[in-house]
């Protein structure tokens, strides 16, 4: 998870999920779509063939809540189900600054849990660090779908950090191949990016080296 620059609110569409009680509409799916970057805003998995709108304040049947713009969030259909009702004061990605609030880590070996620290401690930093845990780390005989579900993210995580740190190791140490290196620091601008996968863990990584975080600090508000 990580901030997220807030757009402008399309009238339009505004009045039309209101009016309609519907945020259905493939015009309204795609706005929410593009304004997440295509990405859940809690894992942070790009282009999931199963997506939700997500309403970032549980609506519990209140119509107001339902259908008002600017609670609808993009969300995998894996972090919607375990959010639930159960999350309702969590960072709110559009306005809290998440990246300092929040830390997100993993170890590069096979079946490695994802360790997910809260840098503050209010309890909206608290409850965020619990519903990310469950996100990623679920592991319960009694949801082993979603068990499932959490063990293919981390697979797909630890994947997305392989590519990062072999392009910085490329771009650290392959100093005979200069164009290498250049292409390596290209790759690893586009990994820090927000619209890149899995960022938080990246940005982690990198805000816990100094002389890295130096160099590509400038790619964490783009
Ligand atoms: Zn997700």
């Amino acid at each position: 998870m990580i901030s997220i620059a807030k757009k402008e609110t399309p009238k339009e569409l505004e009045k039309l999920v209101k009016d309609s009680k519907n945020y259905r509409y493939q015009k309204v799916v795609e706005k929410i779509k593009n304004d997440f970057n295509n990405k859940c805003y809690l894992c942070e998995i790009k282009e999931s063939t199963s997506i939700n709108v997500e309403h970032f304040i549980p609506h519990r049947d209140d119509e107001e809540l339902k259908f008002k713009w600017s609670n609808l969030y993009f969300a995998c259909s894996h972090c919607n189900g375990i959010k639930g009702y159960r999350y309702d004061d969590i960072l709110d990605p559009l306005t809290d600054d998440i990246e300092l609030k929040i830390q997100c880590l993993m170890d590069l070996v096979p079946m490695a849990k994802v360790d997910i620290v809260a840098l503050k401690n209010d309890i909206k930093t608290e409850n965020t660090v619990k519903l990310l845990d469950e996100i990623f780390n679920k592991d319960s005989d009694i949801a082993g779908v979603r068990t499932e579900e959490s063990r293919n993210l981390r697979k797909k995580v630890l994947d997305e950090l392989r590519s990062f740190t072999n392009a910085l190791n490329v771009y650290y140490f392959e100093e005979d191949f200069e164009e290498d290196r250049i292409q390596a620091r290209k790759e690893i601008i586009k990994h820090l990016r927000c619209k890149s996968q899995f960022t938080a863990f990246k940005r982690s990584l990198v805000r816990r080296n100094e002389l890295i975080y130096e160099e590509f600090k400038e790619e964490f508000t783009k």
